[in-house]
């Protein structure tokens, strides 16, 4: 039997259940077409941040990060790199705390870059500073449960 993973699209917000064993096969969402799990770092608003973190079983890493902040915009290559190396594995995603600072709020964030990492609709694990990618993957695949 094959596990089935809930993925909420990054683009229209829609949750999309996936079998585990297709995710390496590039899913795409039911209603919108975008692709799910593309290894590319998806921006989110406040509205699909809090489905995705809430409902998502595959885990995902959230960059909280500011346009102001020097060592947000060093580390986003790297980030760029881990979620590519992760693809199908864990989804990579940002917000822009300028933009959306009640998100930081809420999470009790008080230095950027921050990423924190969710899995099962639950947080997992915090890495605080600008880290190079192969610290970044090691985190996501020290910290989260592999999929299927
Ligand atoms: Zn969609």
């Amino acid at each position: 039997m094959t596990e089935s993973l809930k993925l909420t699209c990054a683009t229209c917000g829609q949750t999309n259940r996936v079998p585990a064993d297709k995710i390496a096969g590039g899913p795409k969402c039911g209603t919108c077409g975008d692709p799910l799990a593309s290894g590319k770092v998806a921006e989110l608003d406040p509205p699909a941040h809090d489905k995705m973190v809430r409902g998502d079983t595959l885990p995902l890493l959230v960059d909280y990060w500011a346009p102001w902040c020097g060592p947000c915009r060093m580390m986003a290559p790297q980030f760029a790199q881990a979620a590519m190396a992760l693809k199908g594995r864990a989804r990579f995603a940002k917000i822009n705390t300028e933009d959306h600072p009640h998100i930081s709020q809420r999470l009790g964030i008080r230095g950027i870059p921050l990423l924190i990492l969710y899995a099962n609709g639950r947080e997992v694990a915090r890495l605080a500073g600008a880290r190079p990618a192969a610290e970044i993957e090691a985190f996501v695949r020290q910290k989260a449960p592999a999929a299927a």
